[in-house]
């Protein structure tokens, strides 16, 4: 189930991603620089980090 809770995000969007999970999940969240082709959960571009508890 924790699956769910991860969320990609490019350069840009990753304090909004951090703000968004704390926000959702009250745990302290890690974030991880992918390798991954991911794309951001915010716009459109390639995502750069993935945020998970
Ligand atoms: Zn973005």
């Amino acid at each position: 189930m924790n699956e769910e809770n991860i969320i990609y995000s490019c350069l840009e969007h990753a304090e909004l991603a951090l703000d968004d999970f704390v926000n959702n999940e009250e745990k302290a969240p890690q974030l991880e620089k992918i390798e991954e082709e991911k794309k951001c959960s915010y716009c459109e571009k390639a995502a750069e980090y993935k945020i998970e508890a």
